[in-house]
């Protein structure tokens, strides 16, 4: 009875001694380094401890990217890796290269944004290492301790790491603030030829064919300040855009909907908000004809203040809302239009 217990101490007293370090995976698009990078490094700092970011991409368009990560607040080196087959963020060479880099530095964390890339290559990275990953932080309370939601974010649940393995954790990047920019002068270093063999040889499980990306003058739906979605209410594609689009466009918003309203038809797949769509968390959320099912509030009761309009007043929407307006929507919904002033 003694002797494991014995083990147990003598490896947690080993971690705690061994000094600190996070490997944060960048995420970038057409050379900017994306958001989602800077509130991980928050995440990253609170850990304690040097900081890297490894920012994988194709021939060339790591350059721009790494320069802005190594001015990025508290971040002290930048790792590149360029390769063909990193130029579209596929999950085996991507993991693969993790999985080297973290083999070969061995730090005590690897953080990545719990966004697609991050909870595509994270796990598989984790799987390569044969540790456990711990998903969609919200919350560091030490080296080991973190809060992570459960039940569709109904309750959060304070995990503890074992053991002396390396933590690997995706990171929800509206629970932390963004890392500030500008100030920092962290060293840029490309990876070894053996960790770039790693991505190589990962490679060809899967292959790139194409992407259509929808085209929008409004803000990213996760970056937004402002959130205008709608629910099964609004009963048509078409009075779902032209209800909600003027509002949107003369707040500066970004549109979101309801599964409900996306299986419908009425909005795209990728405007979804809630446990399987986009958690987003605005100063402003106004949800229109949303019954306030707790998978939709699971990806928005993090907004800072919550309107709902909703012909029911027993609607649970509105006991998590903070302001409410027990209306028809279609009636209200031009009012409040022809109210606001151009954006
Ligand atoms: P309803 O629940 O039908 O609500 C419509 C609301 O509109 C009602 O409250 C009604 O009072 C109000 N209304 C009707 N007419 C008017 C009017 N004229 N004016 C004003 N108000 C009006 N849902 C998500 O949204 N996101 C998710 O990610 C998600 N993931 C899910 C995952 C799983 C595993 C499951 C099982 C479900 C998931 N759902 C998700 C579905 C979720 O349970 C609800 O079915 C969905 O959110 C309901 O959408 P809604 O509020 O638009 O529709």
């Amino acid at each position: 009875l003694v002797k494991p217990a014995g083990r147990v101490l003598a490896s947690f007293a080993a971690f705690s001694q061994c000094a600190l370090s996070t490997l944060v995976l960048a995420e970038h698009k057409d050379g900017a380094l994306l958001p989602n990078t800077l509130h991980t490094l928050t995440a990253a700092k609170q850990l304690g401890g040097a900081v890297t970011v490894l920012v994988a991409g194709g021939v060339g368009s790591t350059t721009a990217v790494a320069a802005a990560a190594s001015k990025a607040d508290g971040v002290t080196a930048v790792l590149t890796a360029e390769h063909s087959c990193l130029a579209h963020s596929l999950a085996e060479p991507a993991a693969g290269l993790l999985g080297a880099v973290q083999r070969s530095r061995k730090y005590t964390h690897v953080l990545a944004p719990s966004s697609t890339l991050g909870r595509n290559v994270l796990p598989r990275a984790a799987a390569l290492l044969d540790v456990q990953a711990v998903a969609d932080v919200v919350e560091v309370r030490d080296e080991r301790t973190f809060v992570r939601p459960i039940y569709a974010g109904n309750a959060l649940a304070t995990v503890q790491a074992v053991g002396e393995g390396v933590r690997m954790l995706t990171v929800r990047p509206t629970a932390f603030a963004p890392s500030a920019t500008g100030g920092g002068s962290a060293s840029v270093e490309p990876v070894s030829p053996e960790e770039m063999q790693a991505a190589r040889d990962a490679a060809g499980a899967s292959q790139w064919v194409g992407e259509e990306v929808c085209k929008s003058d409004r803000p990213e739906l996760g970056q937004a300040r402002v959130v205008v979605s709608g629910g099964r209410a609004l009963k048509s594609a078409d009075n779902f855009s032209a209800l909600l689009d003027p509002i949107a466009d003369k707040l500066g918003a970004a549109v979101g909907a309801s599964r409900a309203a996306v299986d419908a038809g009425y909005a795209p797949n990728d405007l979804q908000v809630g446990q399987t769509g986009k958690v987003v968390a605005p100063d402003l959320y106004i949800a229109i004809g949303i019954s306030g099912a707790i998978q939709h509030v699971a990806g928005m009761s993090s907004s800072k203040v919550i309107v709902a309009i909703n012909s029911d007043a027993d609607a649970p929407i509105f006991q998590i809302a903070d302001y409410g307006l027990v209306g028809d929507l279609f009636k209200v919904l031009p009012q409040l239009a022809a109210e606001l002033s151009p954006n």
